[in-house]
C-alpha cells in the first residue's frame, strides 16, 4: 500500500488543504478496479471507520497477493469540510464559504476523460476537491461513495442503467434497501461516476462490471465499533464478489433479499409546523396508508397545540430526523412508498 498527499489550495494566500490517498497496485492489469472515499460530508463518519476497519484485511490480501486490481481509498474526502466550525458546531455538508452542498456541483462530463474537466485554478476551493476527486476516481470500475443519513437504515442510492446487475453488491454489503435514480440535475459525487458513461461505446462503458453507488451507512450517530467491523466485511464481500480481490474461501453472495424502492416513490413528509417532533415510528417499521408518523407540539399545553402527520401511502420508514426540533416545511422522514409519491419533490437525489 502506498500512501500520497493530496493538496487543495485555498481561497486566500496561506491556506491549503490536505488528505491523504493511499492505493493498492494490484497483481491482474485485466481485473476490476475499485475507489473507495469517505466522509465528503465532512461529519459523516461510518464510512471512515468501516475504512479503517477495511484496512488490515486488504494489507493481509496484499501480502498474500490476492489484490488482483487496483485500488484507490480515500478516507477523509473532504478536509474543507472537516475544518469547518461554526460556533462549536461541525458543519460538513456546506461550503460555508459557497453555501454549495459538497456533494453538488460535481462536473458532469459526456465522458471518461478527465481532459473534459473544467479549469477550477479561479474558482473555489470547493470546487477545485470536487474537480480533484473526479479525478481521482475517473477510469475506476467500482466507485463507492460512502455516507450516512440522519437516523436511518443502510441503505444504497444506485443509478437505473445499474440494476439489477449490482445486486450482487448489494447483498454483499448486506444493506436494508436500494433506491434507484435516473436523472441528476445537481451534479452528484454519484452521478459523476457513472453519468460519463451512459452515452459512449459499450467496450468503454463495461456496465458488466461497473459499479457506482452512494452508500448510506444508517444514521450520523452510528459510529460504532461493530458497525463498523460488519460494514468492512460487507465492502471486502463485495470487493471479493466483483474480482478485485481473490478469496475462493468467501462464498459468492446470493440474490438481495432488502427493499428495491424507486427515487419517486419516496415520502418526504414535509412538518405542518414547526415545534418538538414526536416520532412513533423509527427506520425499519413498515407503516399503513393513514398511519400517524409523528406529531409536532407546537403550543405546548394549549388547545390544538399538537399537529399530527399521517402516512400519504403504505411503506417501509427509511430516516428521520436525529435531532427533534423542526421548522415548518422542514422534511420530518423518509417513507419509501410502495407507489409514486404525490409530493412534487419526490425524485430528486437527496444525499
Ligand atoms: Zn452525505
Amino acid at each position: 500500500m502506498q500512501k500520497s498527499i493530496e493538496r487543495i489550495a485555498g481561497d486566500s494566500d496561506g491556506t491549503t488543504y490536505e488528505f491523504p490517498v493511499l492505493r493498492f497496485g494490484g497483481t491482474d492489469k485485466a481485473a476490476p478496479s475499485a475507489y473507495l472515499q469517505a466522509a465528503l460530508h465532512a461529519g459523516e463518519l461510518p464510512g471512515v471507520v468501516a475504512i479503517d476497519a477495511l484496512m488490515p484485511m486488504l494489507a493481509k490480501a496484499e501480502s498474500e497477493g490476492r489484490i488482483k486490481g487496483a485500488m484507490t481509498v480515500v478516507p477523509w474526502a473532504n478536509p474543507i469540510g472537516r475544518a469547518q466550525y461554526h460556533f462549536g458546531e461541525h458543519q460538513g455538508r456546506f461550503h460555508l464559504g459557497t453555501r454549495t452542498n459538497f456533494n453538488r456541483g460535481f462536473p458532469l462530463l459526456a465522458a471518461p476523460d478527465t481532459a473534459l474537466l473544467p479549469d477550477t485554478t479561479l474558482g473555489t476551493a470547493d470546487q477545485r476537491l470536487k474537480t480533484r476527486l473526479v479525478e481521482l476516481s475517473l477510469g475506476h470500475d467500482i466507485v463507492l461513495d460512502l455516507h450516512c443519513d440522519d437516523e436511518g437504515l443502510a441503505y444504497l442510492y444506485i443509478h437505473t442503467s445499474l440494476w439489477p446487475a449490482m445486486a450482487d453488491c448489494a447483498a454483499a454489503m448486506g444493506v436494508d434497501a436500494v433506491v434507484l435514480w435516473s436523472e441528476d440535475t445537481d451534479g452528484t459525487f454519484e452521478g459523476a461516476a457513472i453519468m460519463p458513461y451512459q452515452n459512449v461505446p459499450a467496450e468503454v462503458a463495461r456496465f458488466d462490471r461497473r459499479a457506482a453507488t452512494t452508500v448510506e451507512y444508517r444514521g450520523i450517530l452510528d459510529v460504532d465499533g461493530a458497525l463498523a467491523g460488519a460494514d468492512a466485511e460487507g465492502l471486502y464481500r463485495l470487493l471479493v464478489a466483483r474480482g478485485v480481490i481473490a478469496d475462493p474461501a468467501l462464498p459468492a453472495p446470493g440474490g438481495f433479499a432488502g427493499a428495491v424502492v424507486p427515487l419517486e416513490n419516496i415520502d418526504m413528509m414535509p412538518a405542518p409546523r414547526a415545534g418538538a417532533i414526536l416520532y412513533d415510528v423509527k427506520p425499519g417499521d413498515r407503516v399503513e396508508s393513514g398511519a400517524r408518523l409523528a406529531t409536532i407540539v407546537h403550543a405546548p399545553g394549549e388547545a390544538d397545540g399538537r399537529t399530527e402527520v399521517f402516512a400519504p401511502q403504505a411503506g417501509l420508514i427509511l430516516t428521520r430526523r436525529s435531532r427533534r426540533i423542526i421548522r415548518a416545511g422542514d422534511d420530518l422522514l423518509k417513507l419509501a412508498g410502495d407507489r409514486k409519491s404525490e409530493d412534487a419533490r419526490s425524485g430528486t437525489l437527496e444525499d
